[in-house]
């Protein structure tokens, strides 16, 4: 019975922490979910995966026949998909059952899943038990894993939307790299960013998840085809051989925004690896400091033109009291008006503006270039070379850096997830849009080069007293997951 009593668990946590407001589609108390579990119980000798039977949450901007998908948006409140997305197709092909749908920023877009139509995710995991950021978006996600409402759960991460909450509630979030998770299903934000991620208590758990969902999809162009992913797992290996692993430190992520506590636990665990056997070194990504900046026009670009779609007639809740409700130009504008949130609103405004032919020049051209800046500095640090650029032309000279690269590059980088603790939500009414902004500074550079990477808990001693968390980032070549994830594990040996 113990499929069912762990579903029990997670059902009776779903009430227990109903104020937290992680869910906006909860699991029901019983449902043909029930039989499933059952299902799944009869056959634990030869389980279909390692998911078999097991409740997964899902972040509500990917889409699920069974339960509405509302992207927490007014305007898509009343909408349920006729379609699975892809990841949720493959992991209830494997036993998995739908723990319900996360609670998130509209569309994905904050840092700390305030701006939702539902109402702001609550974390009291924080000292004194305040209510403290989860992080965003996909804050719903990681409070459902943090209070055992779930076993693991499905996030997005366009630009650190899995790894600060992860950050934020003392859980593990993984961001696969870009391409190998099909976004088929999962509604578009910044599609040239966005990467379905997965969050979890433990590393084995994230890997259980991220086993069923990384795989080529043929209803996605964007993701990786067997080919491709054969090419690279040969590279990958190839580089495999050597040990001990040269960890860098990235000099420009030293930042004198870091707070203490951040810096402890940053140098715990640098030392805890070097205890280990590995090397540190310090690297330079001399771009990090222009990411942000890219980053925030690239996303809001992508977005406004994604989000152009929703009008009320042909996608979206309209607006029945539009002023005019027959005229197209009233009905538009209202039910755009009315069915976005500021944040939202916000961002197709600076998109919309940075697409403009008199701003895109120096706006949208140059952030593309600032993101491709921004993927060269990473080549240039590590040892394994990008799997996706052409091979190199056997030159000397290029032969040679090729060199001094095996000997001098690294394995991963860490850098911490955030620059310091979950703020209070109170602080956060006073917060200015830059200063949210500013939290996903150490986030985004591995999202603009499409880098897999993990934000994993750490434990510090906080002011208090008492046993806390802060989350360490470990980032590695494109295509490096299973270095990262193992690293992650490292790591989390550090919690005995
Ligand atoms: N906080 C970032 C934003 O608002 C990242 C969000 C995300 O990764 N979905 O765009």
């Amino acid at each position: 019975m113990f499929l069912l009593r762990e579903a029990e668990r997670c059902l009776a946590n779903q009430k227990t922490y109903a104020s937290l407001n992680a869910f906006i589609t909860p699991l029901k108390q019983a449902g043909p979910w029930l039989d499933r579990v059952r299902d799944a119980e009869a056959r634990r000798g030869t389980p279909k995966s390692a998911v078999d039977g097991k409740l997964v949450a899902v972040k509500d901007n990917i889409c699920t026949r069974d339960m509405p998908t509302t992207c927490a948006s007014r305007i898509l409140d009343t909408f349920t998909s006729p379609y699975n997305a892809s990841v949720v197709e493959y992991l209830e092909e494997a036993g998995a059952i739908v723990a319900g749908k996360t609670n998130l920023d509209e569309f994905g877009m904050g840092s700390h899943s305030t701006n939702s139509h539902f109402g702001a995710v609550r974390n009291t995991s924080g000292p004194g038990g305040d209510a403290i950021s989860p992080g965003g978006s996909s804050g719903g996600s990681a409070v459902a894993v943090s209070t055992g409402q779930c076993h693991a759960a499905l996030g997005t991460d366009t630009g650190g939307s899995v790894r600060l909450p992860a950050a934020y509630t003392g859980t593990v979030g993984f961001k696969p790299s870009y391409g190998l998770v099909s976004r088929w299903g999962v509604v578009a934000y910044a599609n040239s960013l966005d990467t379905v991620g997965v969050i979890g208590s433990k590393i084995s758990k994230i890997r259980h998840v991220f086993k069923i969902i990384n795989r080529p999809d043929a209803r996605d162009p964007t993701t990786l085809s067997p080919h491709t992913r054969a090419r690279i797992a040969s590279k990958v290996s190839h580089s495999r051989s050597q040990t001990p692993l040269r960890i860098g430190i990235p000099l420009e992520y030293n930042i004198h925004e870091l707070t203490p506590c951040v810096q402890a636990a940053w140098s715990s665990s640098l030392l805890y690896l070097q205890s280990l056997g590995h090397t540190i070194h310090t690297v330079s990504l001399p771009r990090t400091k222009q990411a942000l900046s890219a980053y925030y026009i690239l996303a809001p670009a992508e977005a406004s033109s994604n989000l152009a779609k929703y009008d009320g007639v042909r996608y979206g809740t309209r607006d029945t009291n539009a002023a005019d409700n027959n005229a197209g130009g009233y009905l538009y504008a209202s039910t755009r008006g009315t069915g976005f949130g500021d944040e939202v609103q916000r961002r197709i405004l600076l998109g919309a503006f940075t697409l403009s032919a008199h701003a895109i020049d120096n706006y949208f051209i140059q952030a593309q270039r600032v993101r491709r800046l921004v993927q060269a500095d990473f080549d240039s640090v590590f040892r394994l070379e990008n799997p996706l650029l052409p091979p190199q032309q056997p030159s000397s000279k290029k032969e040679q850096t090729q060199v001094s690269k095996k000997d001098s590059g690294v394995d991963v980088l860490l850098c911490p997830t955030a620059p310091g603790p979950p703020p209070t939500l109170e602080s956060l009414e006073a917060a200015s849009s830059v200063e949210m902004y500013m939290n996903d500074v150490f986030t985004v550079p591995a999202s603009l080069a499409g880098l897999p990477a993990l934000s994993v808990p750490v434990p510090v001693g906080t002011e208090g007293g008492e046993e806390g968390t802060v989350g360490m980032q470990v980032i590695g070549q494109f295509g490096d997951d299973e270095l990262v994830l193992g690293v992650g594990e490292m790591i989390e040996g550090m919690r005995g």
